[in-house]
């Protein structure tokens, strides 16, 4: 993958934004951190990654929102905590990029055509929605609004998984959907 390195002003900043993600019980650290690398260096993503985790650290801090929110970095990340268990300050790396997921899917700043963080958008909706997920209407919702074309290729093996009953067209809902809406909701007025 190409990377593409863009000289950063002063202007590009948000400010404020660094303090309001230190602000979210267990960012904190985020604070204390000293560029040491040593998150970059045991990420297994970090070579994909168009800012490494040492660099998503550091915009974070330094506002720089756009720049965090739009980067494939938050995407990319696979939760692994290698980076979190090494950190030699103890910052909560992983967590600190589960907050910026959070934020770039409240505020639509992810990169275009990307398909991670629709995925994440459509799964939590429909878990709001019915309180189960079908995975043939997720599937074809993330394919439109991805890469409709896509879906055409991939027909034969949804067929597939349709017959091994694997995929089904049928969706489901629980019932008292009501009551999982309601903690759900009550978790969301907590974060703000
Ligand atoms: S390992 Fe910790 S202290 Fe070092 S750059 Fe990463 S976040 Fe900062
Ligand atoms: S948790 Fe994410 S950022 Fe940290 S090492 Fe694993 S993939 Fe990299």
């Amino acid at each position: 993958m190409e990377i593409t390195r863009t000289i950063k002003y002063e202007a590009d900043r948000v400010k404020g934004f660094g303090r309001e993600v230190m602000s979210v019980p267990g960012c904190e650290q985020l604070e204390s951190c000293i560029q040491c690398g040593t998150c970059s260096g045991v990420c297994p993503m970090s070579i994909y990654m168009e800012y490494t985790p040492r660099q998503i650290m550091e915009l974070t801090r330094s506002d720089f929102k756009k720049e965090v929110l739009t980067s494939n970095t938050i995407w990319l990340c696979v939760s692994c905590y290698a980076c979190t268990t090494e950190c030699p300050r103890e910052i909560r790396i992983t967590d600190i990029i589960y907050e910026l997921k959070q934020r770039a899917i409240k505020e639509h700043q992810y990169p275009r055509g990307f398909p991670i963080p629709v995925l994440a958008q459509e799964f939590s909706q429909m878990v709001y929605k019915n309180g189960r997920v079908a995975e043939l209407p997720l599937v074809m919702k993330l394919f439109l609004k991805t890469n409709p074309l896509a879906a055409m290729g991939n027909w034969r093996m949804g067929m597939d998984l349709m017959r091994t009953g694997r995929f089904t067209l049928a969706s489901e809902r629980i019932e008292a959907r009501e009551d999982l809406q309601k903690m759900l909701d009550a978790i969301d007025a907590k974060q703000g």
